[in-house]
């Protein structure tokens, strides 16, 4: 099954941590490889080394693309992408994990930093298989279409709005 978690609310992230949760609960396997986002800690890095091996994250990201003093160039984030899709499907193939999480692989897309076509054809192909998780704002079309089970996270309400910075164990 392919599960896409998209709008511009806060929660997509963490839904799919609540996935993997329930998955491990169950004695299966979870994994959660992260586009775009960089090095910087969050309280789930810690809690996956607690699960390990039931669960685990792989960072693949490295942080804000051409905003925020991004010190990167474009390649260096394309680069990272298709290493992050290339270590993703191989985990998708082997058939070991119950749940593969492709987290801001949305945004990735987006972006440009992978092509929609290859991505599109690989999930067609393997959605019956392995149940995979997409989250990231902006979701393609494309995907929305070929997904069993989309939601929309929708932005009502966020302190941020209101000039409040991210807080640790909530935002990070
Ligand atoms: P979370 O990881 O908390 O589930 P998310 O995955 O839905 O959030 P992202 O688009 O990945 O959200 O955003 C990354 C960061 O921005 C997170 O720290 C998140 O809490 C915060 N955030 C999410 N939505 C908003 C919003 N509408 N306004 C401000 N900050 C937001
Ligand atoms: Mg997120």
């Amino acid at each position: 099954m392919l599960i896409i978690v998209t709008g511009n609310g806060k929660g997509k992230t963490t839904s799919a941590l609540g996935q993997a949760l329930r998955v491990v609960g169950e004695g299966g396997r979870a994994v959660m490889y992260q586009f775009i986002k960089g090095p910087w800690k969050s309280g789930e890095d810690e809690s996956q080394k607690m699960l390990q091996p039931h669960f685990e994250i792989i960072k693949g990201g490295k942080g804000f693309v051409g905003i925020l003093g991004d010190p990167y160039p474009r390649s260096v984030h394309i680069k990272a992408a298709v290493e992050t899709w290339t270590k993703a499907k191989e985990a998708i193939e082997s058939k070991k994990y119950q749940l593969v999480i492709l987290d801001e692989v949305n945004v990735a897309l987006k972006l440009g930093l992978l092509k929609i076509s290859p991505v599109f054809s690989f999930l067609k192909k393997y959605r019956g298989i392995v149940n995979i998780m997409a989250t990231g704002r902006d979701a393609h079309p494309r995907l929305i279409k070929l997904a069993d089970l989309v939601s929309e996270v929708k932005d009502i309400k966020h302190p941020f709005h209101k000039g409040v910075g991210a807080r640790k164990g909530v935002e990070y």
